[in-house]
Parts: C-alpha cells; sequence; structure tokens
C-alpha cells in the first residue's frame, strides 16, 4: 500500500518499507495508514459476507423449495444485520 509520510510528504510503500526512507519516521501511528487499513478490513469482510450469500443462492437453485427459500431469505436478512451491526460497532470504535 502506497501511503505519504506525516512528517515530511515522502510516499511509502508500506509493502516494502517500515520507515520513511527519507527522513525515517515509524508509520505504525500514520492516521491515514490506520484508515486505509481499515478500509481494507472493511472491504474485505464485505467480500467474506458476498461469499456467504452466493452459496446461499446456490443453495436456492440446488432444491428449488419454497419453504427452503423463506428459509434462506431469512439467513440473508440475519447475515445482513450481523454485517450492518459490525459495521456500526467498527464506526463507533473508530471514534472513540
Ligand atoms: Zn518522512
Amino acid at each position: 500500500m502506497k501511503i505519504y509520510c506525516d512528517y515530511c510528504g515522502t510516499q511509502i510503500d508500506t509493502d516494502k518499507n517500515n520507515n520513511c526512507p527519507n527522513c525515517g519516521a515509524s508509520f505504525a501511528d500514520n492516521e491515514r495508514l490506520k484508515k486505509a487499513l481499515a478500509r481494507e478490513e472493511k472491504e474485505r469482510r464485505a467480500a467474506k459476507a458476498n461469499i456467504k450469500v452466493d452459496e446461499i443462492f446456490r443453495e436456492f437453485d440446488k432444491r428449488k423449495n419454497e419453504k427452503k427459500l423463506g428459509q434462506a431469505a431469512m439467513v440473508i436478512g440475519i447475515i445482513s444485520i450481523g454485517v450492518i451491526i459490525i459495521m456500526l460497532v467498527k464506526l463507533v470504535a473508530a471514534f472513540v
């Protein structure tokens, strides 16, 4: 990931450097990096949730059963609520 040093503004590739190559500053507490990492984590979780939804839809097609469809819709609803709760908790945690 490419970020800019908080101290000197040099672009740093976090995959290659542990410190700013120009001024040597650590970017462990770089706010932009923290935010970017939090965003990546959120995207990763969202992608994981999408995979679960896909699996449920595949299950629909296999069974072609009204009752199962209703149950799967309920599961999707529960997963969605779970994802929303996780996002809200992360959002709140980000501001504390
Ligand atoms: Zn620097």
